[in-house]
């Protein structure tokens, strides 16, 4: 079985702005997340972004402006020679009470399934505490990043296996292990 780095998006992966991230303009990328993720994938990891976006249940944007959206930041990467295993989304609202939607491990779950991966060798880098709670409740080793909410949300009571800067610190870190 293979090893994975689940990643939030947004806060994570590219700069959030507070807002929806509903077109490609608004897509830019932290800082040393695209080195970042270059080390990973040389090193065998699958890189699988777990994002929710509840903005499509609350008609803020459709799944054709997240896909456009998503389109960019694949194609951007894959000059870089970086390929993600998969994007997993949950277009749900809180109310919608799905099974995907974090704190829950449904796309997790989904994401193990279709790649064959261990949880337990691998890590959710987030920066919400409802990534931290999904990732531990998967048995995955958990990240929380200060960019983005930087755990601020303060929607779980758990606590993150290590408290990094940033995505980069998180990948050397991981590395370093
Ligand atoms: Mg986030
Ligand atoms: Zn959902």
């Amino acid at each position: 079985m293979d090893k994975a780095i689940f990643i939030d998006r947004d806060g994570v992966i590219n700069k959030d702005f507070g807002g929806y991230i509903s077109r490609p303009e608004d897509f830019k990328f932290i800082e040393g997340v695209i080195e970042a993720l270059k080390n990973l994938n040389q090193r065998e990891f699958k890189l699988i972004v777990i994002t929710n976006q509840g903005g499509i249940a609350k008609g803020e944007y459709t799944e054709q402006d997240l896909e456009s959206v998503h389109k960019k930041m694949v194609s951007l990467l894959e000059n870089e020679g970086i390929r993600l295993t998969g994007i997993y989304y949950c277009p749900h609202h809180t109310s919608d009470n799905c099974d995907c939607r974090k704190p829950r491990t449904g796309m997790i779950e989904k994401a193990v399934k279709e790649h064959n991966i261990d949880p337990k060798k691998s890590f959710f880098i987030g920066d919400k505490t409802t990534d931290i709670q999904a990732g531990k409740d998967m048995g995955c080793m958990t990240f929380l990043v200060k960019t983005g909410y930087g755990g601020r949300d303060k929607i779980c009571n758990v606590e993150p296996d290590f408290i990094v800067e940033d995505f980069f610190e998180a990948s050397k870190r991981i590395l370093e292990m």
